[in-house]
């Protein structure tokens, strides 16, 4: 037991808390309007994908004794999965990914890292996977994997949301505007649960899931729903979907500005912002804090 708390200790150390915000200075038309901000979560760590630490980690902090295993879900690119894989290598503790659809012919970047820091993967279908939530599905993993902690899919669950919520509170929190992507919700429900009165929290969806996406985040925060909204514009097509013109552009923004952005999670928030500020969507001389997720490891 010694040892998870000495485990758990220096890999806290290892994290860059608070993450730096960095003002930036863009030629797109509005953008000097307003203020803009980007939030570096990318930073936190260089493995642990930025918005998953968030998640992950009042679950982690507040372990008590080391679980026997732990268990979560995810996709074949999952950064998510290769977060908490790489945390349960640090922790010494046994991980097994189930993972959506069976990639053991073409095993995928992510997927190598888990094998190489000793998890296990058990490809689930997709058929399967869509009963992950269900109490039967949670009962036959708990007797499968006894005293396991079971993570849901995304890291996405009540407790993740103190975790988040310092992406607010940490620094000074004068903004106006926090704009973050939206998959699971976790991360805006999070965020709009330590705005104060005035301040307003956008998601970007980066797939398609209108209504959906606001139910996700209304069921882990209830309250001050005008607090915050869904953009349901800017998935260029649905989750994973890289058109040339996206791509194009997250080239373009991380040549100007030496911030690496992926198409799934950042790029889709930046390129939603730019058409945003260029309709005239913010008030003048707003602060705007943009939030980087992190999410580099998926593009590869
Ligand atoms: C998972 C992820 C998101 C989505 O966050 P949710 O809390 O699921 O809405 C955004 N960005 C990155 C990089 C991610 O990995």
């Amino acid at each position: 037991m010694r040892h998870f708390h000495q485990a758990r200790t220096e890999l806290l150390r290892q994290l860059q808390l608070p993450s730096p915000i960095q003002p930036l200075h863009l030629n797109w038309p509005g953008a000097k309007d307003v203020q803009l901000f980007v939030k570096r979560d990318d930073l936190i760590h260089p493995v642990i994908s930025g918005n998953k630490w968030r998640k992950l980690s009042e679950t982690l902090i507040t372990l008590t004794t080391a679980p026997s295993a732990v268990v979560s879900f995810g996709g074949g690119f999952s950064n998510h999965l290769h977060a908490l894989g790489y945390v349960c290598n640090q922790l010494n503790l046994p991980f097994t990914a189930l993972v959506r659809g069976n990639y053991s012919q073409s095993v995928t970047p992510m997927i190598r890292d888990l094998h190489a820091w000793g998890g296990a993967i058990r490809y689930v279908s997709k058929v399967q996977y869509r009963e992950r939530d269900t109490p039967a599905f949670i009962a036959q993993l708990q007797a499968d994997y006894p005293g396991a902690l079971i993570v849901p899919e995304g890291g996405s669950q009540q407790t993740a949301l103190s975790g988040v919520r310092q992406i607010v509170t940490e620094q000074p929190n004068d903004f106006d505007i926090v704009i973050c992507p939206v998959a699971s919700g976790a991360t805006l429900a999070g965020i709009a649960s330590a705005l104060s009165p005035g301040q307003r929290a956008i998601g970007i969806a980066v797939l398609k899931g209108q209504d959906y996406l606001e139910s996700l985040v209304s069921n882990l925060f209830p309250n001050h729903a005008h607090r915050w909204h869904i953009e349901h514009g800017y998935t260029h097509g649905g989750y994973a979907k890289q058109p040339a013109e996206l791509q194009t552009f997250c080239h373009e923004f991380s040549n100007h500005t030496g911030i690496a952005v992926e198409p799934v999670y950042s790029g889709k928030l930046l390129f939603a912002v730019k058409q945003m500020l260029n309709q005239g969507m913010f008030a003048r001389g707003q602060r705007i804090l943009l939030l980087h997720t992190g999410g580099l490891q998926g593009a590869r």
